[in-house]
């Protein structure tokens, strides 16, 4: 299908390295599916956390950037990840969170019931029990077990000055639809996958630019299928008149870059090669991934980056 399958991943900055791994491995329950570094920045973690292999749709990535000052949630950023969770499975979540500290508030949107709730650098959570059925595989943890652990995003919300140049990117170009509206909340849902397969768009005309630092998304990705399907995309995007990287190889999947009108940075990126190549899956995440280009500064690297306690 040379269609957006919905969410790839989405890519977020996080300060302290420990903390940020423990809040999603332990707190959430995810797997850390690979640990590499910023191939721009090679002295800084790259995480991906997801489920047992890293489909896509299940992948939040982070740069921990120690010490990095926190930044703002506005308007030309995604500003809150909705995550699916099993029927019934909020009222587990909802004792966990108390007995942890972590303060959240209940309420429902689009007829779904949610627990909203900040990770401890601030970036905007919810778990969501959806209305879609949700069958994707799960990681499961001593602590969470299937039954309730978090399966995969849901939606992402854009928080916009004006929705319409978005809205026509993900209509026109991307195969979305509106499918539903509470008040200044758009819902676009594209039907090419069951899940990972809403946008949010949340217009708030008087809203200050987000700044992008601790706490806040730094770009939202799509999925597609394969190289030729995301230079197909290339095209379209291009023929908008919109500004739009090469391809680039992230080792893990190609992608491209482009910010969309309202200020968004997209990514679009395939689901080959996968994050089974440089680790067996019953492997993954457990051992630090270099880039070939810098496979030659392993020590270096593996001195100048943060210890990381994963026991
Ligand atoms: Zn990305």
């Amino acid at each position: 299908m040379n269609k957006i399958l919905g969410l790839h991943h989405i890519t977020a900055i996080a300060s302290d390295a420990q903390r940020n791994y423990d809040f999603y491995t332990k707190t959430l329950g995810f797997r850390l599916v690979k640990k590499t570094v910023n191939f721009d920045d090679p002295t800084t973690y790259h995480f991906y956390f997801g489920n047992e292999v890293g489909t896509p749709g299940t992948v939040l990535t982070f740069f921990p950037w120690t010490g990095i000052s926190k930044g703002r949630i506005g308007a030309g950023m995604a500003t809150e990840i909705g995550y699916s969770v099993p029927k019934g499975s909020l009222e587990f979540w909802k004792a966990r969170f108390e007995k942890l500290n972590i303060r959240f508030n209940a309420g429902e949107q689009f007829g779904e019931q949610y627990i909203d709730f900040q990770d401890p650098d601030g970036l905007r959570l919810k778990l969501i029990e959806t209305k879609e059925k949700d069958e994707r595989e799960v990681w499961e943890t001593d602590e969470i077990k299937a039954a309730v652990a978090i399966k995969g995003f849901h939606t992402v919300t854009l928080t916009l000055k004006n929705i319409k140049a978005t809205a026509d990117v993900l209509t026109e170009i991307f195969g979305y639809k509106q499918v539903e509206k509470e008040s200044n909340l758009y819902r676009y849902q594209t039907d090419a996958v069951e899940n990972a397969a809403i946008i949010d768009l949340l217009e708030i005309p008087q809203a200050s630019p987000g700044i992008n630092a601790g706490g806040t998304n730094h770009h939202i990705a799509f999925r597609v299928k394969d190289e030729e399907t995301l230079m197909e995309f290339r095209e379209k995007i291009v023929a908008k008149g919109l500004n739009i990287t090469g391809k680039i190889d992230r080792d893990y999947f190609f992608s491209l870059y482009f910010r969309e009108p309202g200020g968004v940075l997209f990514e679009i990126a395939t689901d080959n090669p996968g994050f089974a190549t440089d680790e067996t899956v019953e492997n993954l995440g457990s051992s630090l991934q270099l880039p070939t280009q810098h496979e030659p500064l392993r020590d270096k690297i593996e001195k100048a980056l943060p210890k990381l306690q994963t026991k």
